[in-house]
């Protein structure tokens, strides 16, 4: 044997990998227990490699490996001898997920030796990890006496074998019911807590948005097939490219274009190729060879901070789910989905969530905002949505079952017994619920002492109508009219436009709707229209302010709201109206609108109103001219609580930190219905706060009478309002002013908890 002190012996050997690999399939295919295959690896590849020691060791649980099986260290360490994640070399290299190579391995940084493994006696050793996808399963490591550098055929070659065995382990080729139960992987329950992006419960079976392929034959038989396999692929997955390029050019440049423009460059780069290619010929089939780089990919991004790196690496990582499918053979379009349908995905478009459409139950996303497109349209479906879910991807397999509850933004993946149990009952509470409130549908929200408020409910899209006759609203309070534009990939015209608002007034059966012209800008944005790189962009170029520049679309959209309308009653809101000339511009570009369609003989509305949405302070100051002038006013209660409060509606850190029932911003509103009242203004509040049952009381205690709120909302606020006397409320707000209380949602709870109000 060499001494420590001796400098390594060159490299001298080489490891075919494609002979590793077809005897790691031989080993497969022997009948025996998860131990014994495990066993019999570690010695088949100690032999082919002719190291003393092969180890493999698995992860037990988040933080935590354990020596599953050894050829070479102490057969009674097995199952016994543990590592943390980052602790010695074995646990860096799950923690770093790249191989160690060393010749010297006690002066490798962070060497720490298991003296339960009588590993001391090797010098070098060799480990890499065993990924899926990014995912650190567990180690396979290599050590011999001898101090020597492994040659880099070695470790391409071990990691190759890693890889299958990664592969098979997700195949569950290693589950036995005894010590190897943790090698049960995505087989355990899991738990995890996210951020509600829609409230409401659901129970279901797991459908990956993201193609969840696992390669059933990882070892490449015939190279020379799977590569032209993988050729095939990229070729159909570059023509795809190229189609949606033109489709872009069609439309005119786009912001999807650069996006696009980056595919076709990633998707032509012969260094990703080359990689793949050196990955098929060292034994892998096709779909490994692309997961193996993936792997990578994802590593990286891990590692990565700079924002604009990582997101490049997410588009390689996105075209490396594209080539996937191709190699399986699917389109990624239409797939039979289970009747209990819960959607998985890291992230998802709009229109791509609105495809699924209601055949789905609930919606968990690892990234996502709450004000993020797909969060709008979960809301619209009312779906239960969960958003920022870590790890969610990783774990859950098509078919788990799970079980989300957006109202607390947790996640249980394939639950326990009593776990699921436990939520069946909340579920089943929930029911008898919607049988109360579906027994008050046609009852008017009125207090026990006589004091009516009209109950109105917010749509988009319309997939929300259907609600509007079940839930007992009185019409729409709030149509918000951009979310149709959003889920396409082009702006709708004008005759589409006008269909569409047809089919809502039609669908609403002379209920009133109030359609709001588009609140877009900023971060909603068009398609066809230049992304706007504003520091601020809720305080931006938005809404109305960008519709009386654009004045184009704002007429198209007024002629189509118009022509929809066909002689109808016709209600119209302004977003975002921060002083008074807007909306008198905007006022006057609907009156020209009117004037002309008039002239062409076209018939115009038996009856017009013309609104504003109160969402900026400045609003509630404006002069009496305005309060006479305008038809009717909504306080846009997201945006004008984001303002009062300078709270970003968006932000996790500071949404939730200022109460919707503080004193100072209840007396804000009710100076709003106090100007209203003097001038005769109807007014609603149409923010999430008016579905919130106490919020909903306290608006109409301070003199609110109409409120407009998501569907499902209606029933638990009609339930409140009617249980309770407004004069009672009004004196319990009142006395908690009196005592200087900086918020009244203490009192109130408390208050309608004594009085046994069902809340
Ligand atoms: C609001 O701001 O309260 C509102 C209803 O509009 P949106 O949520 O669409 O901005
Ligand atoms: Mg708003």
């Amino acid at each position: 044997m060499t001494g420590w002190g001796d400098p390594p012996a060159p490299a001298r050997r080489g490891v075919d990998s494609r002979v590793l690999l077809k005897r790691l399939a031989q080993v497969m295919a022997e009948p025996g227990t998860g131990q014994e295959r495990l066993d019999r690896i570690v010695s088949m590849i100690a032999a082919s490699m002719e190291t003393e020691v092969c180890s493999i060791y698995l992860r037990r649980d988040e933080k935590t490996l354990e020596l599953c099986a050894t050829q070479g260290l102490r057969a009674d360490a097995v199952h016994v001898s543990r590592l943390r994640i980052g602790q010695g070399l074995v646990g860096r290299i799950a923690e770093e997920v790249q191989p160690i190579n060393t010749a010297d391995a006690p002066r490798e940084k962070g060497f720490r030796y298991l003296k339960e493994t009588g590993e001391e006696v090797y010098s070098s050793f060799l480990g890499v990890p065993i990924q899926r996808l990014g995912e650190v399963i567990g180690v396979l490591v290599v050590q011999t006496r001898d101090p020597r550098l492994f040659t880099e055929d070695e470790v391409h070659g071990l990691e190759v074998v890693a890889m299958v065995l990664a592969e098979m382990t997700e195949l569950g080729a290693f589950v036995d019911s005894g010590a190897l139960e943790m090698a049960a992987l995505h087989r355990r329950p899991f738990h995890v807590r996210g951020v509600s992006g829609q409230e409401g419960v659901a129970m279901g079976t797991v459908v990956r948005h993201e193609p969840a392929i696992v390669a059933h034959a990882p070892v490449a038989e015939d190279p020379e097939a799977e590569r032209a396999r993988l050729h095939r692929a990229i070729e159909a997955m570059r023509r795809e490219i190229d189609l949606m390029l033109e489709d872009d050019l069609v439309q005119g440049k786009g912001e999807h274009r650069e996006v696009l423009e980056t595919y076709r460059l990633f998707a032509h780069d012969k260094g990703w190729l080359r990689r793949m290619e050196a990955n098929i010929d060292r034994g892998l089939s096709a779909i490994l060879a692309v997961e193996k780089e993936q792997s990578e990919t994802r590593a990286r991004m891990e590692r990565i901070q700079d924002p604009y790196l990582r997101e490049k690496l997410h588009d390689l990582d996105d075209l490396a789910n594209r080539l996937l499918r191709h190699l399986a053979g699917e389109d990624g379009t239409s797939r039979d989905l289970p009747p209990d349908a819960i959607l998985v995905a890291r992230n998802i478009g709009p229109a791509e969530l609105l495809d699924y459409g209601r055949a789905l139950k609930g919606v968990v996303l690892e990234e996502g905002s709450v004000g993020s497109h797909a969060a709008v349209v979960a809301r619209a479906l009312a779906i239960p949505l969960v958003i920022q879910a870590p790890r969610i991807t990783r774990e859950a397999q098509n078919g788990d079952r799970i079980l989300v509850d957006g109202d607390t933004g947790q996640v249980h993946l394939r639950p326990e017994e009593s776990v699921a149990q436990a939520f069946a009952e909340k579920l089943a509470m929930r029911e008898q619920a919607q049988e109360a409130y579906a027994a008050l549908r046609d009852l008017p929200a009125e207090t026990r002492d006589g004091v009516r408020v009209s109950l109105m409910m917010n749509a988009g899209l319309l997939a929300d109508l259907p609600s509007l006759p079940s839930c007992g609203a009185e019409g729409v309070g709030l149509y918000r009219t951009e979310l149709q534009f959003l889920v396409r990939s082009r702006v709708p015209r004008r005759g589409d436009q006008a269909r569409f608002y047809s089919r809502v007034l039609d669908a609403a059966r002379g209920k009133k709707v109030v359609f709001r012209t588009l609140d877009i800008g900023s971060d909603k944005v068009l398609p066809n229209m230049k992304r706007q790189d504003e520091p601020n962009p809720a305080m931006g170029w938005r809404a109305i302010r960008l519709g009386l520049d654009r004045r184009g679309v704002m007429r198209m959209q007024v002629q189509a709201l118009l022509r929809g309308a066909a002689g109808r009653p016709l209600s119209i809101m302004f977003p975002f109206i921060a002083q008074i000339d807007e909306f008198e511009r905007a006022r006057e570009l609907v009156e020209r609108e009117v004037a002309a369609e008039r002239a062409l003989g076209h018939a115009v509305p038996e009856r017009l109103e013309i609104g504003a949405m109160l969402e900026t302070p400045s609003l509630a100051f404006a002069p009496d001219r305005f309060f006479r002038m305008t038809d009717f006013i909504s306080i846009g209660g997201n945006d004008l609580k984001q303002f009062f409060f300078a709270a970003d509606r968006e932000n996790e850190r500071v949404r939730r930190r200022y109460d919707s029932l503080s004193v100072s911003y209840l007396t804000f509103i009710e100076q709003i219905v106090a100007r209203c009242a003097e001038h005769g203004t109807p007014l609603s509040f149409c923010g999430e706060d008016a579905g919130r049952p106490v919020e909903a009381l306290a608006l109409a205690a301070i003199g609110l009478r109409a409120l407009s709120m998501r569907p499902a909302s209606i029933g638990p606020v009609k339930l409140l309002i009617r249980s309770v006397s407004l004069a009672d409320a009004r004196a319990v707000i009142a006395e908690a002013r009196r005592r200087g209380a900086d918020s009244v949602r203490h009192p109130l709870t408390a208050w309608l908890r004594e009085t046994g109000a069902p809340l």
